[in-house]
């Protein structure tokens, strides 16, 4: 599968898709919430507080324009800044 990316800080990892929120939690470490789910087409996917409250048609309006692709290391980092802890479940994903 070409599901992998390079970050210039975890190196070449899987890749997870979130909300632009999130992304901006691991820049600036200010946590936004972080809801995340290992969906059925294997991916990881996260959204902050506001972009989870959306009905699912919202949701789906801003996908395009809002979803950023980032890799694994991000994920966890942003999932502890929030407070979460991603479980076997997600370690899984890497194998
Ligand atoms: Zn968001
Ligand atoms: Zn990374």
């Amino acid at each position: 599968m070409s599901d992998r990316i390079h970050c210039d800080k975890h190196g070449e990892t899987k890749q997870t898709m979130v909300c632009a929120h999130i992304v901006q939690t691991v820049r600036d470490k200010e946590p936004r919430g972080f809801a995340w789910c290992l969906a059925n087409d294997g991916f990881l996917y996260a959204d902050c507080t506001s972009c989870n409250a959306l009905s699912s048609d919202e949701w789906h309006a801003q996908a395009d324009e809002n979803g950023r692709i980032l890799c694994f290391g991000c994920f966890q980092e942003a999932a502890s800044l929030n407070g979460v802890a991603l479980g076997d479940q997600a370690r899984s994903y890497l194998q």
